[in-house]
């Protein structure tokens, strides 16, 4: 499956996040050793304990909500944190950055699915806090593009509308010059929707069942 895979998106010029939440070092060993060093994991002890044990050479992306009192956890070693939702969170982890002496790469995460359960800053609130004051003066991390997660429908015109919306929005934001010069990654599509969300624009997908089974 992997190679088929990443043979499929490298023709898209897209980028894999191999989703490794609950499977065990093992199976990410065995994607390693096929090449892939850029993991994805929502749950920061999991992610500690996962960088741990593994070689050091991994990408270790945090894709899941995280906790202000968290950060200090993975600070040291975290490569892009997808969820940043609020500038406080912002803040937090510029501090605990410049306490490990690191820049850490950032993606702000964007509510576009009509479902309750998801995370996400609204447009509104992503306009307001990208052209804050306070944003500017966060010199320890970089806001590299957006995040997003479709509804789990089986409609695609919805998946399709939302990826839509946050690749409309992304390229506002590119267009405004106001975030760092690289901000150009847009991470949406997972197992179910990925190719939806390449045809809308994607350029990171974050997939899991797909390459490690169901959970
Ligand atoms: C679990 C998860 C994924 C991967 O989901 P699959 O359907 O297993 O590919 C992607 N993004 C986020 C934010 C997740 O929590």
């Amino acid at each position: 499956m992997y190679e088929t895979l990443i043979k499929e998106l490298e023709k898209s010029k897209v980028k894999l996040v191999a989703v490794s939440k609950t499977k065990p070092a093992e199976a990410i060993l065995e994607l390693y050793n096929k090449g892939q060093r850029v993991f994805g994991e929502n749950r920061v002890q999991e992610c500690v304990k996962k960088y741990e044990q593994l070689p050091k050479d991994i990408e270790w992306h945090i894709i899941g909500h995280l906790q202000k009192n968290k950060v200090k956890h993975i600070a040291p070693f975290i490569s892009m944190i997808h969820s940043v939702d609020s500038i406080e969170l912002l803040t937090k982890i510029n501090n605990e950055a410049i306490k490990n002496d690191r820049t850490i790469d950032c993606l702000l995460q964007m509510k576009i699915a009509v479902e309750e359960s998801k995370f996400g800053l609204d447009s509104a609130s992503l306009l307001h806090m990208i052209q804050s004051d306070a944003i500017q003066q966060l010199k320890n991390i970089r806001i590299l593009g957006l995040m997003g997660m479709g509804s789990f429908v089986s409609d695609e015109s919805i998946s399709q509308r939302e990826f839509q919306v946050l690749k409309n929005q992304f390229d506002r934001i590119k267009k405004m010059k106001i975030l760092h010069d690289s901000f150009e990654i847009l991470s949406m599509g997972m197992s179910g929707d990925y190719k939806l969300a390449i045809a809308q624009g994607s350029n990171m997908v974050r997939i899991g069942s797909l390459l490690f089974g169901s959970r």
